[in-house]
């Protein structure tokens, strides 16, 4: 029989780490993936890392002459709408490399650590036993259905959750498919600038107004411009134009444009079922300020090794009880802290960009310790707070910014605490999810998501219902 003790769908960056991490440990894993070899992830070229953040999990960081090499810079500013008043974070290294040649990387990394690759192989669904526990998977081929058996089955898949969505209602995951308010479309304008003499690197930076940024491409006169929106890339390319009006920006030509989508999703309330875990963006383990998903995926999946590791040793069932503190972990580890930024970031958003620079200018809300250190626990004095609701009350008085907005801020800031509060109370078993989940659904029920923020007169234009 086909057996194994991991089998993962889905060969990508999440998969292809948590194959090696596994099967170092020496137990048997076997990775399945859709694609040939020759097509994985090719949506879009370019992908980075912060070079801290590959040390910790053990990525290779490529030399300078490797095929997947692309280039390093350092970069956490965040600008106004109009691109003023930079925000800059504790300066950190980043590495960009060729994202399919680097995830041939991984793959190689995961078989020479004993993992089995099968590409041209698709996760169909799931065989149970006669209790109803998952024991393995069927998966399509070229050459027809197969069979495979396993302790557990993890879902790697991103955004399709081929696995995740063939899970019955009763499963304490959630099963739903993301839609379109769920995703963030993201359009990338490799630019070239005219001016040879322009340094690209000056204006490098994100604006969260717009989820819009300038990034190195590798070409020393170029720069990737990127934007991100739910609904759809047309409504990303909208609002890039809208953007690019306020930027300004010495002439440009647009070499190639790609795309690609990440998911704009609080965090999966369970990732773990009987022999069943979601990683990555099957989970939605973005991160809240930007999508990108690749190692904030691997702080879950690193937890995951350590509990599954230790319970296959002991010989110990993969049951949801069992799998559980991966769970537990992981919201503290990160669940946490992304899931209730959500909401503040929500609020400050719907300021307007006359109102957004008001409030960069006076390092009030988009400030430097705010921005600098984002997707970490907010650490407002009481000094931070006077000095916030000295600038808003005098902004208000001076029209400067709308009771409406401020009255959503504040909501935000509101609801930032309760998400806090609410996840500080994950439940330790499975034995009290049930109550946590309703209180959970009610709560976001109320923040709603992303998307709300989208621009009705815009979508309704692009034909969008909101
Ligand atoms: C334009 C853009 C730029 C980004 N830039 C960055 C960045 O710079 N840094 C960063 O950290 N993140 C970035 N992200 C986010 C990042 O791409 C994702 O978070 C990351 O790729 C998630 O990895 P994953 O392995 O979980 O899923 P994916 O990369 O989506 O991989 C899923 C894999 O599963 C396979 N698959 C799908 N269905 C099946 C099936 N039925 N059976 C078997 N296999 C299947 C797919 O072919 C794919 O190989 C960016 C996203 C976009 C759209």
């Amino acid at each position: 029989m086909n057996q194994y003790d991991i089998l993962i769908a889905g060969a990508s960056t999440t998969g292809s780490w948590f194959a090696r991490k596994m099967a170092e440990q020496g137990f048997k894993v076997l990775l399945i993936e859709k694609e040939e070899q020759n097509d994985v992830n090719r949506d879009y070229d370019i992908i980075h890392f912060g070079k801290e953040d590959m040390e910790k999990f053990g990525m290779t960081i490529p030399a300078v002459t490797d095929k997947d090499w692309g280039f390093t810079f350092a970069s956490s500013v965040i600008y106004s709408p109009y691109g003023n008043h930079p925000k800059i974070g504790a300066p950190a290294p980043v590495v960009g490399v060729h994202k399919h040649d680097y995830i041939m990387r991984m793959n190689e990394e995961a078989k020479n650590a004993g993992a089995e690759i099968i590409y041209g192989a698709a996760f169909d669904d799931f065989i149970y036993d006669e209790n109803k526990r998952i024991i393995g998977a069927t998966y399509n081929t070229k050459d027809g259905k197969q069979e495979v058996y396993a302790k557990l089955v993890a879902d790697c898949t991103g955004i399709p959750s081929a696995a995740r969505t063939k899970l019955p209602d009763t499963s304490v995951v959630e099963n739903y498919k993301l839609t379109n308010k769920d995703i963030f479309f993201v359009v990338l304008y490799y630019a070239e600038y005219e001016d040879k003499n322009f340094k690209p690197r000056s204006l490098d930076g994100f604006c969260m107004q717009y989820k819009a940024w300038s990034a190195p491409s590798g070409n020393e006169h170029g720069a990737i411009l990127g934007i991100g929106a739910g609904y759809g890339y047309d409504y990303a390319e909208e609002i890039f134009k809208d953007y690019s009006k306020n930027i300004k920006r010495p002439a440009y030509r647009v070499e190639k444009v790609e795309k690609g989508m990440t998911p704009y999703h609080r965090t999966l309330y369970s990732c773990v079922d009987d022999n069943f875990i979601a990683m990555g963006d099957a989970a939605f383990l973005t991160k809240p300020t930007c999508g990108e998903g690749v190692t904030s995926s691997l702080v879950q999946a690193e937890i995951a090794v350590d509990v599954i590791s230790k319970l296959l040793k002991e010989n110990k069932a993969l049951t949801k009880e069992a799998l559980w503190p991966i769970n537990c972990r992981y919201m503290k580890a990160q669940g946490k802290d992304f899931d209730s930024l959500r909401p503040l970031l929500f609020g400050v958003i719907s300021a307007d960009y006359d109102e957004a620079e008001y409030l960069f200018a006076n390092d009030c809300i988009f400030s430097t310790k705010i921005l600098g250190g984002m997707g970490e626990e907010l650490d407002l004095t009481a000094g931070d707070i006077a000095k916030m609701l000295a600038v808003i009350t005098k902004g208000v008085a001076t029209k400067k910014l709308r009771g409406e907005t401020v009255g959503k801020i504040v909501k935000g800031l509101l609801q930032s605490g309760k998400v806090g509060k609410l996840y500080d109370n994950y439940p330790a078993t499975p034995a009290g999810f049930a109550a946590w989940k309703a209180q959970a659904d009610a709560l976001w029920d109320e923040i709603g998501g992303m998307a709300d923020t989208c621009d009705p007169a815009l979508l309704k234009k692009l034909g969008y219902e909101k």
